[in-house]
């Protein structure tokens, strides 16, 4: 696994040049999906590499009949058409982010229901330098 880091990409002025590290970045990435570090169908991180390309148990159970969990993807039970969160035509203000029971309905026009659950963290501001102030 190849990190590419932004500082290789400084103009002589000092400036980075965040496009010749993005296409990089991507293409380490990429390199990186056909060893199997990431999965090659939603790209989450899989750890390896082992060599080949791999995709990750939560898109391997996409394949199966049973109920399903997945960070990335929702799937219709009616046509199996996998749906990003963000495209999905749900219900509620922030759509799937929101958490609870969604209705969705699939590109094939059946409607089914999607419960989101959300979980936390929590940034804590940086140690005081001098604690006794
Ligand atoms: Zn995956
Ligand atoms: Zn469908």
């Amino acid at each position: 696994m190849r990190i590419v880091s932004y500082s290789d990409f400084k103009r002589p002025d000092g400036s980075i040049d965040w496009g010749a590290f993005h296409r990089e970045d991507v293409a380490a990435k990429k390199l990186d999906t056909n060893d199997g570090v990431y999965c090659s169908h939603c790209g989450a991180y899989i750890g390896g590499p082992v060599g080949y390309p791999q995709v990750c148990n939560q898109c391997q159970s996409l394949t199966h009949v049973s109920e399903l969990i997945h960070s990335r993807l929702v799937r219709c039970p009616h046509c199996a058409q996998e749906i990003r969160p963000s495209e999905a035509n749900a219900s509620g203000r922030s759509g799937l982010f929101e958490p609870g029971l969604h209705e969705v309905v699939c590109v094939c026009a059946y409607h089914f229901t999607v419960e989101t659950h959300v979980s936390y963290s929590f940034v804590s501001p940086a140690l005081l330098k001098d604690p006794d102030v």
